[in-house]
């Protein structure tokens, strides 16, 4: 039996690589397109918030490539407005949020815990696909992609019921996409992959809305030194009133050598690059004490290449690790980070710059691209 489809309004990216500035070359377009509805093992879901994050700047600019075209978004919470055949873990009216990997339960990496590194989630992502294979968007009969099984730039979007991460109704729906990405990375760096201890000294380079998160959880976490890194001293000011102890504008003096000065000429025992510039991981490696922890989470090309001295990987015993979706369990970790938000613990109105709507998606693109903006909201009626 063919389903129905609807007529829905969406960010469509047609061409990666497109020149700035983006409010003239305008790399989304918003336009309505179909989608159709939700088969087993799916679910409609209404958009009500979706943030815009650099992964999708990386999709925008070409360092990370998609099949083409791709309604583009990551990081939403909705409400559930249909389901498909077969789905149990949730019913219509939820509020949920997404998570940008569908987990399959299966793999080795569902099975160890690692629900973030799934395979056929991850291969799902590649192939612009739910991770049932299927491609729910279209237009004029040419097949439009998923991006991360979400596609949030739209004003409803089917994805796998993998994808959903029930949410409690107090949590403000309009905030609540920050924790499909922004919460969850940053948090989970510091949580999972660091595992921060308390009395510990920490140096984020990068304040943006994933960096400004890491730096409230190593608060939270107990970190007695608090670096901020940044280009920009209005991400700094930030930095400040959310937990950081010391600022560093790195246009403005070496922040390998300030990170040095304010531990004591040590360095840090952790230091996260939320960045995506190899050059900056280089410096967060380089301002680790020995033994010292480094985490990089910026989306950087295929390309791209770390250098390291290979002497203080060895001689000094010094770590550098990746960290993706903050190596995170959405099922365990979103309700625990959702609970610490509901307390007063966990601040995201200082991440959220503004609320915009989808038609000026463009324009909060070029923000982005700027850094002028930490999270822009696209706040759908
Ligand atoms: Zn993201
Ligand atoms: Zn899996």
């Amino acid at each position: 039996m063919s389903r129905p489809s609807m007529s829905v309004r969406a960010a469509v990216l047609r061409q990666a690589g497109l020149p700035r500035p983006y409010t003239d070359s305008k790399p989304l377009s918003v336009e309505y397109v179909n989608l159709e509805r939700p088969g087993p093992g799916e679910a409609l879901v209404k958009i009500v918030s979706a943030g815009l994050c650099h992964s999708d700047l990386a999709a925008i600019e070409g360092v990370r490539r998609f099949p083409l075209p791709v309604v583009l978004g990551h990081e939403a919470a909705g409400i559930v407005s249909e389901v498909g055949e077969g789905v149990t873990s949730a019913k219509v009216g939820d509020h949920v949020v997404l998570s940008f990997v569908a987990s399959c339960g299966r793999c080795i990496y569902c099975q160890s815990g690692r629900p973030a590194l799934c395979d056929p989630g991850r291969q799902a992502n590649r192939n612009a696909t739910l991770i049932n294979g299927a491609k729910k968007f279209s237009k004029n009969g040419i097949v439009i992609g998923h991006h991360l099984g979400v596609s949030a730039f739209s004003e409803y979007t089917v994805v796998s019921e993998k994808s959903l991460i029930q949410l409690p109704r107090e949590l403000p729906l309009e905030k609540a996409a920050l924790f499909g990405c922004a919460v969850t990375t940053g948090f989970g760096a510091v949580m999972n992959t660091a595992r921060v201890r308390p009395g510990s000294s920490v140096a984020v380079f990068g304040c943006g809305g994933v960096g400004l998160n890491i730096i409230q959880a190593s608060r939270i976490a107990g970190a007695a030194t608090i670096i901020a890194v940044d280009v920009l001293d209005d991400k700094l000011e930030l930095a400040s009133r959310l937990g950081a102890t010391h600022i560093v504008n790195s246009k403005k003096s070496d922040p390998v050598d300030e990170v040095k000065k304010i531990t004591g000429g040590l360095g840090v025992d952790y230091a996260f690059e939320a960045v995506g510039i190899t050059g900056v991981m280089e410096q967060a490696f380089r301002s680790t004490k020995k033994q010292g922890l480094t985490v990089c989470l910026g989306m950087t090309s295929p390309e791209s290449r770390i250098v390291i001295p290979s002497t203080l990987l060895i001689d000094e015993e010094r770590q550098l690790v990746g960290s993706f979706m903050g190596s995170a369990v959405p099922v365990r970790d979103i309700p625990t980070l959702v609970n610490l938000y509901l307390q007063g613990r966990i601040n995201l109105d200082y991440i959220i710059s503004r609320y915009i709507s989808l038609d000026d998606i463009n324009e909060a693109v070029e923000k982005l691209a700027t850094g002028e903006a930490v999270r822009q909201i696209i706040k759908f009626k």
